[in-house]
């Protein structure tokens, strides 16, 4: 049977309607190089998304591959209690640095979702440890996604995901969050100053002796459409948490490592979370690892003497993978050679020039950017800011045509986005926002 045939008869798909496979079945890659995954049938396809945001330097990377072969051939894999290994310390030390030291302790997990369950868990176990066990809800905002396990869904808010699930998840709060294109103020995210503030600001004012944290992806929330906002709301989050108590934790799963055009999201408001989540790019897209960091003060309250069993007893088989370690390694050595920041700001700046050229087309909405992302909103009408209907699927047409013309570009909903891995080309953002516009042209008209 061919890779085709075997994927229908037993693959489920992540985020997929099974059914669409039938007239589009999953495509077979063989291999992969810099931006370009080529397929079975010899065609190549730009990978504008990065896979799921994952990949940073370009498939099949080099430099990261000699890091993951060299670690393989030493030490695959150890038990992460009472043992440790060089390329996890090493790393603990490197994303301990991206916080000046002041986030100093890292906790592994193996994917996104498992360490927004880690942040979620140590916050509230806090509470525990430190006599304040009625601080136990746990606040998002409107619009935010941190991953598919029941923790994570029930800190989501997005209907698409987490609807169906409703009854089996955690009792939490939704808070109002930016929202910037259909901003109810009127305002604009460059030069206002996080007036929707006093949304959530009222929520954490009323419920603070219950709440135990605040979880937020920092500047740009991806999965409802790349959604980007401004770092005084995140200044703000940081200031009121702080004075009620509240721990906050920055969800840089998506944003981190260079992709909004600063190393962490965060930095672009310069506040210092109670923890931070990272994966994805940690590891350059090679391989599932993830990460929270957090402070002294976070640890201490779990560190006593066996009697007193106040410890962090949370382990997954996989913590602290080596060879994830060693990939994640080779990223902060990439990192740490050449100027990455700069290269992002330069690409992303070309990319949404690019995407601007087709800014007055009367179904684009808004184009908006940061770093290494540009997002095209496509909508039913300009003036009103109206979506267009669900079920035409517009983007989705989008996305097919664009892949049969050479370049993947994986909607959310009727949003078209580029979020390629920083080392695409000059060459290679022409051809890939071409495909794009030419792709919009085709289905909108
Ligand atoms: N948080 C954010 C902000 C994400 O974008 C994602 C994944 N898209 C996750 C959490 C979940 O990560 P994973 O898919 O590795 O579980």
């Amino acid at each position: 049977m061919s890779t085709q045939e075997l994927d229908k008869k037993h693959i489920w798909h992540p985020c997929s309607h099974m059914h669409d496979y039938e007239e589009h079945p999953a495509l077979p890659v063989t291999h992969a190089k810099g931006v370009w995954l080529h397929l079975e049938d010899g065609r190549k396809i730009l990978d504008a998304i990065s896979s799921w945001w994952v990949n940073i330097f370009g498939h099949c990377n080099d430099r990261i591959v000699h890091a993951i072969q060299k670690q393989t051939a030493e030490l695959e894999q150890v038990i992460f209690a009472n043992y440790t290994h060089a390329p996890a310390a090493k790393l603990a030390a490197h994303l301990s640095a991206l916080f000046d030291d002041r986030l100093p302790k890292v906790f592994y997990a193996d994917n996104g979702s498992a360490a927004v369950e880690v942040a979620l868990k140590m916050s509230y176990h806090y509470r525990v440890n430190t006599g304040t066990p009625l601080r136990k809800k746990f606040v998002y905002v409107s619009g935010a996604y941190h991953g598919e396990t029941t923790g994570a869904l029930s800190v989501g808010a997005l209907g698409l995901f987490k609807k169906v699930y409703e009854p089996m998840l955690m009792d939490t709060v939704e808070a109002p969050g930016p929202d910037c294109y259909r901003c109810p103020l009127g305002l604009n995210r460059d030069l206002c100053h996080a007036e929707c503030f006093t949304g959530i600001e009222r929520v954490l004012n009323e419920q603070a002796d219950q709440i135990s944290a605040v979880i937020i992806e920092p500047m740009l929330q991806a999965a409802d459409g790349m959604k980007i906002y401004s770092a005084v709301f995140l200044k703000k989050l940081r200031a009121l948490t702080a004075d009620l108590g509240i721990h906050l934790i920055c969800d840089e799963i998506a944003a981190g490592f260079g992709r909004t055009g600063t190393m962490m999201a965060t930095h672009h408001a310069g506040i210092l979370p109670d923890f931070v989540c990272v994966s994805k790019g940690l590891t350059g897209g090679f391989l599932p690892l993830s990460a929270v960091l957090t402070s002294e003060t976070i640890y201490k309250a779990f560190y006593a003497p066996f009697s007193e069993q106040r410890s962090f007893m949370h382990s997954h088989s996989y913590t602290g993978n080596a060879i994830a370690c060693a990939a994640a390694c080779a990223v902060f050595d990439i990192f740490g050679e050449s100027n990455v920041l700069a290269e992002i700001r330069k690409s992303g700046a070309h990319i949404r020039e690019c995407a601007d050229t087709i800014a007055e087309h009367p179904r684009v909405g808004e184009i908006r950017s940061i770093g290494m992302v540009t997002a095209i909103e496509l909508v039913a009408d300009k003036e009103t800011r109206t979506s267009l209907p669900v079920n035409d699927r517009i983007g989705y047409q989008i996305y097919r045509y664009a892949e049969s013309e050479g370049v993947l570009l994986r909607n959310i909903g009727d949003v078209i986005y580029f979020m390629p891995p920083y080392t695409i080309t000059k060459d290679e953002i022409k051809f890939m926002t071409d495909v794009a516009i030419k792709s919009i042209r085709a289905i909108c008209g």
